[in-house]
């Protein structure tokens, strides 16, 4: 049985202060029926970590470099983000493939990378609006469900989000039968490529402006096991109804 995963991604979002949402969540959800995990810039990681010691919050990075250290001037490498005490990185969050040209290919590197020192990786991939409009939504997925996903995983160091382009903090999100088809194929391509076992086991998180009034509809499409959520993930008192849904 896959336990539900609730992942906030900060992005470029956050001081010091912000550690009191932190706080505030932990305080919220002491023993929480589902796993919690934030994402704050890397600045933030390690008095994240401290935070989250004493309690059921998971802590992550939103980006590794695929090497393991050397000439990268503004990178931090996989072993970098273990050091800091986080156990997950997002990979290939459609605002780094753009900003950054960063390729399936490249974000199976830095996949690989993660996997290595022990990290979970969470690959994001999803269709821009146009792809979407065209039918091309499940062509899309596979090619990068194919081309970012190292051989390499297992059900227990994989998460896989599907994050529609076009319902990244839109306020837009697919009907639940759209998610529901794409969660579905996911799963059946996973078994595919890596059998039933891993991709039982692999957890696939819908992200795209989740909101509390949104969510308990969400999670209830099957093959969702979460969500990764960016805007709604800042407060703790927007994020912990969203948690209270998948409980
Ligand atoms: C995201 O960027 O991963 C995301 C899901 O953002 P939002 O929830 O703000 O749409």
């Amino acid at each position: 049985m896959r336990r539900k995963l609730a992942a906030g991604n900060w992005k470029m979002n956050g001081t010091g202060q912000a550690l009191s949402e932190l706080a505030d969540l932990a305080r919220a959800h002491p023993d929480p029926a589902c796993d919690i995990l934030i994402c704050p810039p890397a600045t933030l990681l390690h008095r994240a970590v401290q935070i989250s010691a004493d309690n059921a919050i998971n802590v992550g990075a939103q980006d590794c470099h695929a090497e393991a250290s050397g000439a990268h001037t503004g990178d931090i490498s996989a072993e970098m983000i273990l050091d800091a005490g986080a156990r997950h990185v997002i990979l290939g969050h459609s605002e780094r493939r753009q900003d950054h040209g960063e390729s399936d290919a490249a974000v199976c590197a830095k996949a690989q990378a993660a996997l290595n020192v022990g990290l979970t990786a969470i690959i994001c991939l999803g269709e821009t609006l146009a792809q979407r409009d065209a039918s091309a939504t499940l062509d899309i997925i596979a090619g990068q469900l194919s081309g970012s996903v190292p051989d390499a995983v297992t059900g227990e160091n994989l998460v896989i989000a599907y994050e529609p382009i076009w319902a990244i903090g839109s306020g837009r999100i697919p009907e639940p039968a759209q998610i529901g088809e794409v969660h579905g194929f996911l799963r059946a391509r996973l078994k595919e490529r890596f059998g039933a076992d891993i991709s039982d086991a692999v957890r696939l998180l819908y992200g795209g402006s989740v909101k509390p009034e949104n969510a308990a509809e969400i999670f209830a499409v099957p093959d969702v096991d979460g969500a990764l959520v960016g805007g709604a993930s800042l407060k703790a008192a927007e994020f912990s109804p969203i948690i209270a849904a998948l409980e």
